[in-house]
């Protein structure tokens, strides 16, 4: 049985059970194995002992089940936990590394003077924040913002493979060498990346520059024009291609 009781449903319940039976209280066993899973995050479902939030239907209910999340050494230092923003129904997701300062203080990614740049590269292209899903590896900011350590990335990832489960996306936009070479398992360089197609959870991955890139560098600016022209004829192929 899935376990997706709040504290309000518990409280309820004890309640009716304090009016049936006085101030002895009766909770049956179910009620004290679904509690003492819960309190670890886990749930039983179909008989089978799991992580909660593998079991959520929503993003919300992943955000939800995963915001405090302590499973890796970043837990401890973050100042907020960055699930992702945009619209839950979205065609396109953008996935950058991993939060910076200004992501980690706000709890929202790219954000601060890259995440403005990122708005202007997605309007060229006529598209907007809302219309795609923006996330990242890692939901938590590495200190000084150094790349991810491979433990960082094989505790967090699953988290990202969910939200992908339950976003469906047509097509997706790697932001930045260190995202694209994790994301893909590769050492390849960001130009080698760029000028393929890939698949990352058998989803086609176009791979460009991360906007802070382009503020210190602005020659790389037209290539990453050129990656975004080439993504957005990619999805409107996608998109054709459903046309009666
Ligand atoms: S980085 Fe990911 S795995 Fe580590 S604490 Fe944050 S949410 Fe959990």
């Amino acid at each position: 049985m899935a376990i997706d009781r709040s504290v309000s449903d518990l409280y309820r319940y004890l309640r009716q059970q304090r009016e049936r039976y006085g101030d002895t209280l009766y909770v049956d066993e179910e009620v004290i194995r679904e509690t003492e899973l819960a309190a670890q995050g886990l749930t039983e479902e179909n008989g089978e002992v799991t992580e909660a939030w593998k079991t959520a239907r929503t993003l919300e209910h992943l955000y939800d089940l995963i915001h405090d999340c302590r499973k890796c050494p970043l837990a401890e230092t973050r100042t907020k936990f960055v699930f992702g923003v945009g619209d839950p129904q979205a065609d396109i997701v953008l996935i950058g590394e991993a939060p910076g300062a200004d992501e980690d203080r706000q709890g929202e990614p790219f954000v601060g003077r890259a995440g403005q740049l990122l708005t202007k590269i997605l309007e060229a292209v006529d598209l907007s924040r809302e219309d795609v899903f923006i996330c990242n590896i890692l939901k938590c900011r590495p200190p000084n913002n150094r790349d991810p350590l491979p433990g960082e990335v094989e505790q967090c990832e699953p988290y990202l493979h969910k939200q992908l489960e339950l976003l469906k996306p047509r097509i997706m936009l790697a932001l930045g060498r260190i995202a694209a070479q994790t994301l893909l398992r590769t050492n390849d360089s960001l130009t080698k990346l760029r000028a393929g197609v890939h698949a990352y959870q058998g989803i086609p991955l176009v791979v460009t520059y991360h906007p802070a890139a382009l503020l210190r560098n602005p020659n790389w600016k037209r290539p990453t024009w050129e990656d975004v022209q080439k993504f957005r004829r990619m999805y409107d192929e996608l998109r054709n291609a459903d046309l009666p």
